[in-house]
């Protein structure tokens, strides 16, 4: 009875069931053998002959590759390789003015959440909202200063904050899901920038 070669998918000297070693010519006795014994044609039963095809599929394309002797050897080259899954993709940097000097300083979005920076160039620490998304447009409300942009934002886990804002330049629509940080000066805590985040773009405004 002829039994059903059950072979690592990846693996072409798995599929033809030879030795890496193995010469051409037992290569390609062992392809010969599978496209023959296992000829579509041979089968009836229409499961058998999806498996057949199967099989001579994989055959054909492991022949292919280890028929050639240059593609035989790239083929091996990447086989002897340990797989190195890739890097799982980090958070991405922000680039922000220093409230203080307006140095740009490239930090690690906390996603939303507000942190204490140093500025690399003058040494001023600040407060900065980084990566937060907006939940809503500015609301203009009316306090004992004067006018004031209440906006309400969100971090990655739902948390919301609210920034006032003196005046907002007309170009920031602040609009609804916009991702952005907010810089804050370092005494007494206003926000001195606004930054949105378009994909890998910063684009920055004063706004106190
Ligand atoms: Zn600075």
């Amino acid at each position: 009875m002829l039994r059903w070669p059950v072979t690592d998918l990846d693996d072409h000297y798995a599929t033809l069931d030879v030795d890496p070693d193995a010469g051409p010519d037992e290569v390609r006795a062992a392809w010969r053998f599978l496209i023959t014994a296992f000829h579509p044609d041979r089968f009836r039963d229409p499961d058998q002959r999806d498996r057949a095809e199967e099989v001579t599929k994989r055959a054909n394309a492991a022949w292919h590759v280890l028929g050639d002797p240059g593609r035989r050897g790239r083929y091996d080259l990447g086989r002897r390789r340990p797989y190195v899954p890739p890097p799982e993709p980090g958070p991405p940097l922000r680039r922000l003015p220093c409230p203080s000097c307006a140095t740009r300083c490239r930090v690690t979005d906390p996603g939303g959440r507000t942190v204490d920076l140093v500025c690399p160039a003058c040494g001023d620490s600040f407060a900065a909202m980084i990566g937060a998304r907006c939940v809503g447009r500015p609301r203009l409300e009316r306090r004992w200063l004067g006018m004031r942009h209440q906006a309400v934002f969100a971090d990655a886990r739902g948390e919301r904050r609210s920034v006032e804002f003196r005046r907002l330049p007309a170009e920031l629509a602040l609009a609804e899901g916009e991702l952005m940080s907010v810089v804050f000066s370092p005494r007494r805590g206003r926000p001195v920038y606004a930054i949105v985040h378009d994909g890998t773009l910063d684009v920055g405004w004063r706004v106190g």
